[in-house]
Parts: structure tokens; sequence; C-alpha cells
């Protein structure tokens, strides 16, 4: 059975020494709950702050992005060998990196390789933007997204699969637990043919405007085991609220 899950996102934001306080109280607020899982992924600068203060824990440390080469003359690049001491996860193609910074689906696929192949685990993001959900595409757009991505890879160990419609990041605009629903349902069916019963285990999330009031329509789906959480997750309170939430959720009724 997938472990529910949830993951804060705190993008480019927090200074070494706010990403420290939010980590020492999620610390506190959170000590002792089994489930969900949590990770936090605070910028590259602070991933060896936080797993300081996190040492010993029940809360897991993620990256925001990695490169897929090794080492080398790839300036302002973060290599998994770099990671691997300081993370277990890595976020992997979100939407910001797609589309402010040129990030295609092949570079994501290649970093997958490379997390895979390494032992981090990668959170995977892929959704549809506005227009193409409102052309009724977002099926579509998901599929070529994800199997590109996970393109020549021959296991899905480790493999968290996220579904951020591009349209509901930052806004305010949630999709709806019916919406997040079709299309995780869609991708829950996409990983079943692509890996088999392997798939069963990779948790999938839905991101997008997640809050404390929305989380339970969420996590209530029957193919939704938890969520990625931007904005909320930079607020102590909100975020082990969301936590606590998902800890009260009953995946198996
Ligand atoms: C995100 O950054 O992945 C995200 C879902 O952001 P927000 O929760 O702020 O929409």
């Amino acid at each position: 059975m997938v472990r529910p899950f949830i993951a804060g996102n705190w993008k480019m934001n927090t200074t070494v020494e706010e990403a420290m306080r939010l980590a020492s109280s999620l610390r506190y607020f959170l000590e002792g709950i089994q489930e969900p899982v949590v990770v936090l992924c605070p910028p590259f600068v602070s991933l060896d702050r936080v797993s300081g203060v996190l040492k010993g824990s029940v809360l897991k440390v993620g990256a925001q992005d990695v490169y897929f080469e090794e080492k080398g003359a790839f300036t302002g690049e973060v290599s998994t060998a770099m990671l691997r001491d300081l993370c277990e996860y890595v976020l992997l193609g979100h939407s910001e990196r797609r589309f402010l910074l040129g990030e295609t689906d092949e570079l994501v696929n290649q970093k997958l390789h490379k997390v895979m192949d390494s032992g981090l685990k990668p959170i995977l993001c892929v959704g549809e933007n506005l227009d193409q959900r409102q052309k009724g595409r977002e099926e579509q757009v998901v599929r070529e997204s994800l199997l590109t991505c996970l393109e020549g890879l021959d296991n899905c160990k480790g493999l968290v699969v996220a579904y951020e419609p591009v349209w509901a990041i930052g806004t305010g605009l949630a999709a709806t637990g019916e919406q997040s629903e079709a299309v995780l349902g869609f991708i829950r069916q996409l990983l079943l043919q692509r890996f088999g019963s392997d798939s069963m285990n990779v948790p999938l999330l839905y991101g997008g405007s997640v809050t404390p009031n929305n989380i339970g329509e969420f996590v209530s789906q029957q193919s939704i085991d938890g969520a990625l959480v931007g904005g909320a997750s930079l607020d102590a309170n909100q975020f082990q609220s969301i936590v606590r939430t998902v800890a009260k959720t009953n995946f198996n009724a």
C-alpha cells in the first residue's frame, strides 16, 4: 500500500537562518507523526543546515532540482553526488523550471535517470497549462509529458509523481477534487501499463494552491495519496495543519 505523502516546496524563499527556523518549528509541531511521509524542500544553500536541524526526526529533506552530469564545467549546477549526503528526494520538472527556465521533458528525462541511478528519489511534476485545460487536452498533455520523462526507465523504485496543473500553482485557484482525481486516476493507469504492479507503490500527489481548507478534498479521493504544497509550506502553522489533516484521513475507506 502507498504511504500518504506531503512535500513542501519552499521555492526561492527563506534565507539560511529563516529556513532553519521554519524547519525547527515544523520538527517541533510534527514530532512523533508517523504518517504521512513529510518532505521539506528548501533552497540548495539551506539543504545542509536544514538536514542538520531535522536529523533524528521523521521529517525528510528534498532538493528542488539537480543536474544530470556527474561533475565538471556546468557553472551553477548541482550534481546527485553533491546531494546524496544532504537529502533523500529531488523535485524534477517543476512547471516554474519548465516555463521560466525552458526545461523540457527530454531534459527532465535525463535528470530522472541520473537521480534514480544515484539512489535519490524523484518527485516528478507534470501538468497542463490553462489553454490546454480549456481545450480539454489535459490527459493528452500529461500522458505525453509523463511518458517522455519516463523514457528508458526500467523500474519505478522510489518514484513519486505530482500532478500540478499550471493554472492552479500559486494562483489560489486550486483544481477541484474531481478534476485532480480524474487526472491522477489516469496517471495511475499509465504507470500500471508502463511498470506493472510495482507502480502501485508510487505515491501520487496533487499540487496547486493546496491549503489547510482544501487538503481534505484532495486526499479523500481514491487516486490521491498526498500533496505537493508551495505557498502554504512556508507557514509552519498552515503546513502542520495540512499534514495533520492527511494523518487523520483514512486512506482505506
Ligand atoms: C508548487 O510550487 O509546487 C505549488 C503547488 O505551489 P502552490 O501550493 O503555492 O500553488
